[in-house]
């Protein structure tokens, strides 16, 4: 069994983005990441700050706008629409959850899709199921990006994704059958869950159920990828995987904290340079 190390990852993506973003500044461009949080939810506001941390070793600009929680979304979309059409602006990202009763689609819609590093757009949204050259959420490609450079073969592979999430599990349908996997999705409604994990040669658990996927659904040799956040018992994390004995099982494991959320933020940072690219600047 062999642990993935996503930090490790996560450390060698950082060198390609720093190492484009000299690139970007000696052409005279600096690349630039502003996020909008509207409202005062505590994980946001750990989030953008942990974010502004990384932009700056990474050598991207970083703007945070924060705005009261009772903000008229008409102001939302007024510094949306500013922000879209600042040249100097390559990438926006709104914190998420927003304040109660603000409408979440017609504030991301809002963005300009060339500029929208956290995949959300519908146009982005798209382009995954069209194989389309766009811009694709961090935690689905990080479950890619965690394989990929694992060295796991993901073509013709059997591949069960537990959750039909919107941020994570939907759109990793797409990505993996552009890898050419086979590709189950299991959810709330699916029956006997382990019959179909047993099948898999990848098992990707996007849940949000600390310890859900025990070491008797997966199958020998199986790899296995985390991509879920619980409150673990006694503190900290932990994962939707009961890591400690799957490990035993699986011929490779991403473990919480330290596998897929590593590399989130930095492939958020990829996103912003890709921009660049898809704003035809570089
Ligand atoms: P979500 O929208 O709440 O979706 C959860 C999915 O799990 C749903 O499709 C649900 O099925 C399914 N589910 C719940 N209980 C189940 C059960 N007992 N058996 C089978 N399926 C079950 O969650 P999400 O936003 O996609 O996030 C998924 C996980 O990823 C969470 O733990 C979240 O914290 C984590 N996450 C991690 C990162 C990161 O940076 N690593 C980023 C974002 C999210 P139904 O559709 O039938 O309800």
């Amino acid at each position: 069994m062999a642990v993935i190390d996503g930090k490790a990852i996560a450390a060698d993506i950082r060198e390609e983005v720093k190492a484009e973003v000299t690139q970007l500044k000696e052409l005279g461009i600096t690349p630039k990441l502003n996020v909008l949080l509207v409202g005062d939810d505590p994980a946001s506001v750990v989030y953008a700050r942990s974010k502004e941390k990384s932009c700056g070793s990474v050598g991207i600009e970083f703007e945070l706008r924060t705005m009261p929680g009772s903000t008229a979304i008409e102001e939302v979309l007024d510094v949306i629409d500013a922000w879209n059409k600042d040249a100097n602006i390559h990438g926006i990202m709104i914190e998420l959850p927003l304040p109660k009763g603000m409408d979440k689609n017609v504030v991301l819609e809002a963005i300009d899709p060339k500029k929208d590093v956290d995949g959300s757009h519908p146009m982005n949204r798209g382009y995954i199921l069209s194989g389309g050259e766009g811009l694709f959420p961090a935690t689905p490609q990080s479950c890619i990006e965690v394989l990929l450079r694992s060295g796991v073969k993901i073509n013709g592979k059997n591949a069960v994704i537990v959750g039909r999430g919107e941020t994570v599990g939907k759109p990793l349908v797409f990505m993996l059958l552009n890898q050419n996997a086979t590709v189950t999705v299991c959810h709330t409604k699916t029956v006997d869950l382990a019959h179909h994990t047993k099948q898999a040669d990848i098992v990707i658990a996007a849940v949000g159920r600390a310890k859900m996927i025990t070491a008797d659904m997966i199958k020998p040799g199986a790899v296995v990828v985390d991509a879920g956040i619980n409150p673990a018992e006694g503190g900290g994390i932990c994962g939707d995987v009961d890591f400690e004995n799957a490990r035993e099982v699986a011929g490779a494991i991403t473990p919480v904290p330290g596998g897929v959320g590593s590399l989130t933020t930095v492939l958020v940072q990829k996103n912003v340079l890709k921009a660049i690219k898809l704003q035809g600047l570089a």
